[in-house]
């Protein structure tokens, strides 16, 4: 088997997922955006998925998607970064990524704003909320409690649009419930920003649970690409 014929197998399973978990949350297929997340995957499988009819890629470390991404200029997709930002990236991150799905604190807004002002296409920039207990610090994501501000603070930053909100899964606990919290979360900020529809939620393991919560943009890697390289460092 080709990888081109691997990938369509495979973008052909996840479609199917992501139709059955519609139908039992009696939602439109049409309403979910698949963004394909190919960390650690080379160019050419872009290229091949692009191919296929995916229009959105996920990336989440710079070194890698920077590079990956000018080498699929000529293709019409749309570039999510979806990992951990530091503020020295950001300069280089908006040079192809036009979602950022984790904005997670005041200053990052500061230092996306400062890159996007003046620009004719708003950067779109969904808050990342933190899913997880308290206690378990560190995998990023906004306490829920911040979550208001910062909403509040992307939409009044010139060159950024409030496009809702993301959350990973929290380790160790059953998704559902958590996505049921974030979907809560979500409309307590869309009842301030009617236009922050996005809600972020669902990867290869989870993608039905995040459906029934409602969520817009399902992140898949694993299940699309197959495993990943190790990246060391
Ligand atoms: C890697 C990654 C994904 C995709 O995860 P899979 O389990 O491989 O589908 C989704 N979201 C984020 C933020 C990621 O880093």
């Amino acid at each position: 088997m080709t990888r081109e014929q691997e990938l369509a197998e495979a973008l052909t399973g996840v479609r199917e997922r992501i139709a059955v978990a519609c139908d039992k949350a009696g939602r439109d297929p049409s309403e979910i955006t698949l963004v394909a997340v190919t960390k650690t995957r080379p160019a050419a499988d872009v290229r091949l998925l692009a191919g296929l009819g995916v229009t959105d890629i996920g990336e989440n470390r710079d070194q890698e998607a920077g590079p990956k991404a000018a080498e699929c200029r000529d293709l019409p997709l749309t570039w999510h970064f979806v990992g951990r930002l530091q503020t020295n990236k950001v300069k280089s991150v908006l040079r192809y990524a036009s979602v950022v799905h984790s904005v997670d604190r005041p200053r990052l807004v500061g230092a996306l704003s400062a890159e996007a002002a003046g620009r004719a296409e708003p950067v779109r920039c969904l808050v990342q909320v933190s899913l997880d207990p308290p206690e378990a610090d560190g995998r990023g994501g906004a306490r829920v409690e911040d979550v208001p501000a910062l909403a509040e603070a992307i939409a009044a930053a010139p060159g950024l649009a409030l496009g809702g909100v993301m959350a990973v899964a929290p380790l160790g606990e059953d998704p559902g419930p958590a996505f049921a919290r974030l979907a809560e979360i979500a409309a307590a900020v869309r009842a301030d920003h009617p236009g922050a529809s996005t809600i972020s939620a669902g990867m290869s393991g989870d993608l039905t649970e995040a459906i029934a919560c409602g969520a817009t943009h399902v992140r898949i890697g694993t299940a699309l690409l197959g495993g990943r390289r190790a990246i060391v460092g």
